[in-house]
């Protein structure tokens, strides 16, 4: 798409999921396109001169890079975190780095990609295996300035961070949460990707800052450049390239309305949760930031229902350590108070890592080295989290919950290790809240099916239905391709989820639901109708879900999700829902269309 004479162009529809709600027309800044292949060949002869002259070039506007992005992070942060640059800029000098890698083009006439990668990999690998945490932590440096290198080989030319001059749409072809969670707010007025689904952490992360986002568009990449202006609705998932004029209208009509149902909606904000015939369901909110906290109030919910820990782990360069993590659970915990927080052990692994970490790449990811299995296996970095939950406990409603609990083995294990934590806080006579309660998410399918056994352990159970779908049925959440089979309503879900409500109730423990079918109030009545206690979602959801809650009877909701268990297929049941919605609740279903 060409900006220039734009208007001459045909109108184009590109169709994918809505990440983020919200409309919005403006210039694109695209980041690098697909990483193109790492090209690891042998070179002829003849061109090893040409491929050494290839990595001092790239290494040259690395280390130009840097300088600009070390004078930025001084300016927007301080000097403190800027100095991290100066070791990058030294790993680039030095001679191990540097020289080694053209010694392995010229001996082992090795591409440029091929030697950097062969040279990383063996530093690296020393490095994580030493016993100074410092030298463990250059491995990083090592592999992030490589990472650059390669990037500028490649002819990458533009980072995110590196070119957002003015306010744009930053469209790439995938974007890491933590990219997503480190752009300059104020800059980006919407999210396009090539893949992605409404439950990826990107898609979550942009929700959690308010920005517009439409994933899983396939190759919108290819489609603009930079300084096209598209036009996006993060609520219906679809971006228009050359919009008409007849378009641009029609968004913009539509855009107000919405507006004006969310603020009649914002007049809810201090009335109850509370059906027609005077049923309750809590409403909590999910946070992923520790600044979100203020929408938790605003949103008119009480408490936190699902605080995504694991975002402390991958803002920082280092692991937070446990002062650290006190500073932002207290925080959260204290503000909210008497309300309460559940802070969610944190989940690594899956779409989210943190680099400081290092772990090794796994084929699936999603199936692996994640979450309670990651932390069972380092339990001096799990202590450290558990330590720092507990002594916020004594400021605030503390509540931890376990995320990715397959068998409950692993919940009897992680409970052992937070009483050895109460036992040393006991002896060093630290305060904290003897009966803090603990749950856990229920997002493995076998959780579900053995939540009775898994119930004798815990005070309450929160869905995870983002991880119990793409479990369930096989599809992994984030990948665009298999993005039609990522059904929340197929009746399997619906099942486990049953099972895992009346296994609760039976032993008398609440159940709530944390992920995306949460905040969706199209499952609103459903959710209620299967017997839930408790809904935790984004902030902004929550006024159209607490609508939904108050244009029903419980007897009616009831009805909804008899009839759904009956049904055979997830576009049955979804018919159900939007028929009871469109009845009691018109208004709502203008906004999820
Ligand atoms: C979920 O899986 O539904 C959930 C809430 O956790 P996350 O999205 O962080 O995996
Ligand atoms: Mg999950």
């Amino acid at each position: 798409m060409k900006h220039k004479g734009a208007e001459d162009l045909p109108e184009s529809v590109l169709r994918g999921v809505g990440g983020s709600p919200g409309v919005v027309f403006a210039t694109v800044y695209r980041v690098h396109a697909e990483a193109a292949p790492c090209v690891d060949r042998v070179v002829n002869p003849g061109e090893i001169n040409l491929e050494i002259e290839r990595f001092k070039t790239a290494v040259d506007e690395t280390r130009v890079q840097i300088d600009l992005i070390q004078e930025k992070v001084r300016h927007a942060i301080g000097q403190a975190d800027a100095t991290i640059f100066d070791v990058h800029k030294l790993v680039l000098d030095d001679s191990a780095f540097y020289e080694e890698t053209i010694r392995k083009i010229e001996r082992d006439r090795m591409s440029a990609e091929g030697a950097l990668q062969a040279v990383t990999q063996r530093y690296g690998e020393v490095l994580s295996t030493m016993e100074d945490e410092y030298l463990r932590e250059r491995a990083a440096d090592i592999k992030d300035v490589a990472r650059r290198v390669l990037s500028n080989l490649a002819g990458e030319k533009t980072h995110v961070l590196d070119g957002l001059r003015e306010k744009s749409i930053v469209v790439a072809a995938d974007l890491s949460p933590s990219e997503t969670a480190s752009l300059q707010r104020d800059q980006v007025l919407g999210f396009v990707t090539d893949v992605g689904s409404c439950t990826s952490h990107t898609a979550i992360m942009a929700r959690a800052l308010g920005i517009p986002a439409v994933v899983g568009l396939g190759d919108v990449t290819r489609r603009v450049e930079t300084g096209d202006k598209i036009l996006m609705d993060g609520t219906e998932g679809v971006v228009i390239l050359n919009p008409s004029a007849a378009t641009l209208k029609k968004y913009d009509t539509l855009a107000r309305q919405r507006d004006s149902i969310q603020s009649g909606l914002a007049g809810l904000r201090n009335q109850p949760a509370i059906t027609r015939d005077g049923h309750r369901v809590v409403l909590s909110a999910n946070i992923e930031l520790v600044e979100e906290v203020s929408e938790v109030r605003k949103a008119g919910a009480e408490g936190v229902g699902l605080f995504r820990s694991e975002y402390l782990y991958i803002a920082s360069r280092n692991l937070p350590t446990e002062e650290e993590q006190l500073v932002a659970y207290q925080g959260v915990a204290s503000l909210l108070a008497p309300d309460p927080v559940i802070i969610r052990t944190v989940d690594l692994g899956g779409d989210k890592f943190a680099s400081s970490l290092n772990l090794p790449s796994e084929i699936n990811p999603f199936l692996g080295f994640r979450a309670i299995r990651f932390c069972l296996a380092q339990p001096a970095i799990f202590k450290t989290q558990l330590r720092a939950i507990l002594r916020a406990s004594a400021h605030g409603k503390v509540r931890i919950m376990y995320p990715m609990i397959s068998n409950v083995g692993e919940v009897i294990r992680a409970n052992l290790i937070l009483e050895e934590c109460k036992g040393e806080l006991r002896l060093e006579a630290i305060p904290f809240d003897e009966h803090i309660e603990v749950g856990v998410m229920i997002e493995i399918p076998s959780a579900a099916i053995t939540a009775d056994i898994i119930s004798k352990h815990v005070s309450f159970f929160s869905m995870g239905t983002n991880d119990l779908v793409q479990y369930t049925l096989a599809v992994d959440r984030v990948n665009d391709r298999v993005a039609h089979l990522y059904e929340p309503t197929h009746p399997a879900v619906l099942r486990l989820m049953k099972m895992t409500i009346d296994a609760g109730h039976a032993r008398g423990i609440w159940v709530g639901v944390c992920g995306q079918m949460a905040g969706d109030p199209l499952m609103t009545h459903l959710l209620m109708g299967l017997g839930i206690d408790e809904l935790s979602m984004a902030p902004a959801a929550l006024p159209a879900v607490k609508e939904m809650i108050r244009s029903v009877t419980l007897e009616q909701a009831t009805l909804l999700a008899e009839v759904a268990l009956r049904e055979e297929t997830a576009a049955g049941i979804l018919s159900h829902c939007r028929e009871l919605m469109a009845r009691v609740a018109p208004e709502i279903l203008e906004l999820v269309k």
